[in-house]
């Protein structure tokens, strides 16, 4: 096992791997931009150094700083977290060039996921179920665009092989509208990925976004541990997600779980991973697969009593997953509310001094936080500050411990969505469960009338 890790990331993050290090009796190096310097896990850190400004492209995207603050530090081993770094192939190849080990997959499935058009035809061939669509990136010759539209059918959505973050992404209702459709936003995607290939899908309607967790070792073992249902969405980004996903039959689950971990056998994938999908009449389509630790890792953690952490940083030294998929048990049910410094309805990010911090507690609640009374929290970065999360023995159980644990929370000086997971915890239709990711903008733009 690894004497050293250095964490390349901040945050709540940061702060989740130091813990799963200290558990695991490795020292845990910490780097910071000058903004974080005085954070508390910062200070916990058994070393920290300092890779740059508060920006993040000259810290904690700075490959250089990062690397060099490994060689200084003598660790062995770099957790890249989520963001920044973590899904960079070419960092993850800089890293073990340097003779360090990167705690992710290798720097060519990072690569060929990366890439959405090459991931979605190698899990194609690996047999996981994708959105109809063009096969691979759309030509220029423009009686072929129009015929791959009509064959998929209409709606379309257009989608840039490099994109990310919710951009770079068309939807087109008829044929008038598109050839201009794909010339846009094959111009948008060379100019904001350096990449203007495109590739086209079948527009689904009123989709949930299920994704599948994996873990995988390099010893051609793969499990799933379930699903999680993160449908509900602002502008792609996800604000509550739950595990299980309300109201799929598990027979459903179990299939297409066995086709993500035989598809990670398949590329010969390493570390944890995550498998999003549409789901739709009792289908999945494949989207897309983040290859590193999610945010809403922690639902599926409560769920299946895995340390999904912890076992990254097994299987990057070498070990074997402890369990097999017949050992995996799931039970009950967990819900996370990602607590963000924002105006709760506005979405203003509200940076800014904590002047009271009071974090709930008790049976089946967990928080994953860096924050504290007298924390600063800086305008540089994302506005995410922490994440509530409960279990309960059923989902009725986790809404009414979320609901208390809510109510037990008092963050002062700053705004947060608190208010609106407030609500959100007694709306009939989310009570009810299986909203689509189209439910929480309606119900929002409902809210403003
Ligand atoms: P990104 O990498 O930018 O997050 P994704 O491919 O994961 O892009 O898609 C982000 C979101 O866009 C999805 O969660 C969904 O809301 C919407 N979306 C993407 N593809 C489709 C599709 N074929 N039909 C309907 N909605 C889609």
């Amino acid at each position: 096992m690894f004497k050293k890790i250095l964490i390349a990331n901040r945050g709540e993050i940061a702060l989740r791997v130091q813990r799963a290090c200290r558990e695991m009796g490795i020292k845990a190096v910490m780097v910071y931009s000058e903004a974080d310097r005085d954070a508390k896990y910062v200070r916990l850190a058994d070393e920290a150094v300092c890779i740059g400004p508060a920006s993040s492209t000259h810290s904690y995207l700075n490959m250089p700083a990062i690397i060099s603050a490994a060689e200084v530090t003598d660790a062995e081993a770099i957790h890249p977290g989520y963001g920044f770094l973590s899904e960079n192939a070419d960092f993850a190849e800089r890293v073990e060039k340097s003779g360090f080990t990167f705690i992710g997959p290798s720097p060519e499935s990072i690569r060929l996921m990366g890439d959405k058009v090459s991931a979605k035809q190698a899990m194609i061939r690996a047999g996981v179920p994708c959105v109809p669509g063009s096969e691979g990136a759309l030509p220029d010759d423009p009686v072929i665009i129009k015929r791959t539209a009509k064959a998929v059918g209409y709606p379309v959505i257009i989608k840039a092989a490099g994109g990310g973050g919710g951009r770079g992404m068309r939807v087109v209702h008829t044929e008038a509208a598109l050839l201009h459709a794909v010339q846009t936003t094959k111009a948008e995607a060379g100019a904001a990925f350096g990449n203007p290939e495109v590739y086209m899908e079948k527009f689904l309607q009123n989709p949930r976004h299920i994704e599948i967790q994996i873990l995988a070792d390099t010893h051609r073992n793969a499990v799933y541990l379930g699903e999680r249902d993160c449908s509900m969405q602002r502008r792609h980004q996800k604000v509550i997600e739950e595990a299980p996903a309300p109201g799929i039959p598990r027979r459903l689950i179990q299939k297409i779980g066995e086709r993500c971990a035989a598809a990670c056998k398949k590329i010969s994938y390493r570390g944890a991973g995550t498998f999003e999908f549409l789901y739709e009449n009792g289908e999945f389509y494949f989207i897309e697969m983040n290859t590193r630790v999610q945010v809403e890792h922690p639902v599926t953690e409560w769920i299946s009593g895995v340390d999904i952490v912890r076992t990254q940083i097994a299987v990057a030294a070498g070990e074997k997953l402890p369990f097999t998929q017949r050992q995996v048990e799931l039970r009950g049910h967990s819900i996370e509310c990602r607590i963000n410094a924002e105006d709760p309805y506005k979405f203003t990010p509200s940076p800014g001094r904590i002047t009271t911090w009071h974090a709930p507690g008790g049976p089946g609640v967990r928080v994953d936080s860096h924050a504290y009374t007298n924390y600063f929290v800086p305008p540089n970065y994302d506005s995410m500050i922490g994440k509530i999360i409960v279990h309960g023995d059923t989902r009725e159980q986790a809404l009414a411990r979320m609901r208390t644990a809510l109510a037990e929370t008092v963050i002062e000086g700053i705004k947060t969505n608190i208010p609106l997971h407030r609500e959100l915890m007694v709306d009939a239709s989310f009570i009810a469960g299986g909203t689509n990711i189209h439910y929480l903008e309606e119900w929002l733009s409902q809210r403003e009338r």
